[in-house]
């Protein structure tokens, strides 16, 4: 399997998983033409993408969808059936034939396993997605305000985990520029996982198997790479896990194309 973040923050959102087979990506929150750039610099072809899992409707997610569902006709966009309760504005007018509802929590596309999870965040739906081949296993899961043993158990074993690392609570907390309503929703059970909160979750998630953490969805406001990196390496560290050797923590950036894992 292959996996990379081509774009992560506030600002877009996509990761790029695939087999010998199979392309998918997770999310598109950014415009058609810095997808491609982005995809073609890492030698990508976009018109090879079957399919855009969508975590949730937020337009940092779901922003380039419809233009990207556009230009490649054979590309689908898969979502959760329940989310079609709720207006999704960014979807409108897309021919049916390239939108998948899918209803089992587990599904395939080619051959890929996906598997689903619930995770709790401040929109109308929102969900994490592991994607299996054999024995490999690359999850995905942002926009989190927390992290629930259900969501820690979906969690468990991956060889490559992107997890969210938000926010330092201190900078946010301090942050003029923010409302205290903004602060209060980021900070609570529906928001963003802090730095603090990633690391404590690693701990447990480490003793399961995970070996390669992306710390992911970072604040441009109220992080930094370094401070998450940090952050996470402390609480690690403090709980006798040693980055570099137990496990590997590498961080996704807003602005560049992360890390490429083939494994
Ligand atoms: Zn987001
Ligand atoms: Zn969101």
């Amino acid at each position: 399997m292959k996996a990379v973040s081509i774009a992560s923050g506030s600002k877009g959102n996509c990761i790029f998983v695939s087999s010998n087979n199979t392309k998918i990506l997770i999310d598109n929150g950014l415009s058609l033409k810095t997808l491609e750039t982005k995809l073609k610099s890492i030698d990508i072809n976009p018109a090879e993408i079957d399919a855009i899992l969508l975590t949730h409707e937020h337009n940092d997610h779901l922003y380039g969808v419809k233009p990207f569902l556009n230009k490649y006709k054979n590309a689908k966009i898969y979502i959760p059936s329940f989310a079609q309760n709720f207006c999704l504005p960014g979807l409108i007018a897309l021919p049916q034939k390239q939108i998948v509802w899918y209803t089992s929590s587990d599904f395939f596309i080619k051959d890929i396993t996906i598997s689903s999870f619930i995770l709790p965040h401040d929109s109308n739906f929102c969900v994490g997605y592991s994607l299996l081949v054999g024995d490999k296993k690359v999850t995905v899961a942002t926009d989190l305000g927390f992290i629930s043993s259900q969501t820690m158990a979906n969690l468990n074993n991956s060889d490559i985990l992107f997890l969210e690392s938000n926010h330092d609570e201190q900078l946010l907390r301090n942050n003029v520029k923010y409302t205290a309503r903004l602060k209060k929703r980021i900070l609570s059970n529906h928001g963003h996982l802090s730095n603090k909160s990633c690391g404590e979750a690693l701990v447990h998630l480490v003793k399961t198997g995970v070996k390669q953490v992306v710390l992911a969805h970072l604040s441009q406001e109220n992080n930094t790479a370094i401070l998450a990196y940090n952050t996470v390496k402390k609480i690690l560290g403090e709980n006798g896990i040693v980055e570099g050797e137990h496990i590997c923590v590498d961080v996704a950036f807003q602005d560049r194309v992360g890390t490429i894992f083939n494994f």
